[in-house]
């Protein structure tokens, strides 16, 4: 397979101890299945439920899918500002050099986000429980 950015030949590589991955040796850049990115997720925000849909918006972009080279579409991450490059018939997608730390970094911040929001209802169920006793005084 060749690199969409650059057209070098991609080689794998084990990520993270993880999974394999094509990599490219000249951008760094690397080409995961859609599986792959799942696992990506699973490794730091381990609930499905909470995953939301992958792409947000899209639009036909320049490069091309190293399996099928069909035109690539680049879309959003979940609303956050991290593009990505899609293959249109699934065959995965293209992270450039670093994107795959920004994905984890999301993941955590959703994360963090979620147990923000746990403190933040149950703080309010104090305050209601306060002020339900203070308006029951005698
Ligand atoms: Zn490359
Ligand atoms: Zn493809």
């Amino acid at each position: 397979m060749e690199c969409p950015k650059c057209l070098s030949v991609l080689t794998k590589k084990y990520y993270k101890g993880m999974m394999e991955v094509d990599y490219c040796p000249n951008c760094r850049g690397m080409w995961l299945d859609c599986e792959e990115l799942d696992k990506l997720e699973d490794m730091v925000f381990d609930d499905d439920g909470n995953k939301g849909s992958l792409i947000h918006r899209q639009e036909l972009g320049t490069q091309k899918c190293p399996v099928c080279a069909g035109r690539l579409y680049e879309f959003q991450y979940r609303l956050y500002d991290l593009r990505l490059d899609a293959c249109p018939e699934n065959h995965g997608f293209w992270l450039d050099a670093g994107e795959d730390e920004r994905v984890m970094e999301i993941m955590r911040s959703q994360q963090a986000g979620v147990h923000r929001k746990k403190n933040a209802e149950q703080e309010w169920k104090q305050v209601l429980k306060g002020l339900h006793a203070f308006l029951n005084r005698p």
